[in-house]
């Protein structure tokens, strides 16, 4: 199949790398990250595009996806599809949704679970929000870069299931984190904290998989220094667009705001930037100690 792939960062490098070594033909454009290996370097996103069956896009945020997404449609041929894999807020999945019909064209939000690890291994979750027949059309390429796909419905549902499911993994992460802390002060060992806790009511995949406590669990960013892994930046990024989501649609989400806010102030007023999401646990104990 003929793809255009533009934004060739962390995910997209490698998420463009699996469908070149597939055998697809890759068209790539980065405003500056380098091409990976088979994926053939276009002058512009519109070049990239251009008689391109699938053009798919993997960008920092919704402004810019909006702007790569104008310079794009114009470009693709009807019956194309533009398949956007960023996390970006339901707004722009659905003015981009609109503006590919529009031109005769099907589009789908597809964001993924899985991180840069997933990207490169081939084994991400795609969550897709738009028409069966554009689903169909990319799920061959889901397949590829992933292990899994699953049609949420219209547009705006990938993006929506997405920001619930990471609104969850901040609450989650930042309870495990506070009862790690809580725990230190009352004496108990973390590795029997964590014996306990991941095979009872308290479990989670923030404390099964993702243990913020060092040596302790499987290994995960805390027995690296918390370098991430899932930067709390990008946590933070999601917070908002949940947040943000939540106010549009009405929705009362007290535990969602308080997250965001932890994270704001872990990452605009202490030391959380550029560390994992997971180093709330150091956060939390140093509050204690002090
Ligand atoms: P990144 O910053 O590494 O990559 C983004 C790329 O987009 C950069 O290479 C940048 O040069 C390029 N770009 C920006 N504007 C452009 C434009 N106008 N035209 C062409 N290229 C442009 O980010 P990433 O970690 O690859 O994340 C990409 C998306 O995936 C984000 O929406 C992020 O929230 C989401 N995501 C990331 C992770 C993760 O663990 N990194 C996990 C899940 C989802």
């Amino acid at each position: 199949m003929k793809i255009g792939f533009i934004g060739l960062g962390n995910m997209g490098g490698p998420m463009a790398a699996n469908l070149a070594r597939a055998g697809h033909d890759v068209a790539g454009f980065d405003l500056s990250a380098p091409m990976p290996d088979g994926v053939t370097k276009a002058a512009s996103a519109a070049v990239a595009a251009s008689r391109a069956e699938v053009v798919i896009t993997m960008l920092p945020n919704g402004a810019i996806l909006r702007s790569v997404a104008d310079e794009v449609i114009p470009a693709m041929d009807q019956g194309g599809v533009l398949c956007d894999c960023s996390t970006v807020d339901v707004d722009s999945a659905r003015a981009v949704a609109g503006k590919a019909a529009a031109a005769g064209l099907g589009s789908l939000d597809a964001p993924v679970s899985g991180g840069i690890g997933g990207a490169e291994a081939g084994t991400l979750t795609f969550m897709v929000g738009g028409s069966p027949a554009s689903f169909a059309k990319v799920e061959p390429l889901f397949q590829i870069m992933g292990a899994k796909a699953v049609h949420c419905g219209d547009a705006g549902a990938g993006q929506s299931a997405k920001i619930c499911n990471n609104m969850i993994l901040g609450v989650t992460m930042i309870a495990t984190c506070e009862a790690f802390a809580l725990a230190d002060r009352l004496g108990l060992d973390r590795g029997k904290m964590f014996d306990v806790v991941s095979t009872s009511s308290g479990s989670s995949w923030s404390m099964n998989t993702y243990c913020p406590a060092p040596g302790v669990g499987p290994k995960s960013p805390a027995d690296n220094d918390y370098k991430p892994g899932f930067a709390a930046e990008l946590m933070l990024k999601d917070l908002n667009l949940s947040q943000d989501a939540a106010e549009s649609s009405g929705a009362d989400t007290p535990m969602g705001r308080l997250a965001r806010d932890l994270y704001a102030t872990f990452v605009e007023r202490e030391d959380g930037r550029g560390r994992d999401f997971s180093a709330m646990l150091p956060r939390f104990a140093a509050k204690n100690e002090g």
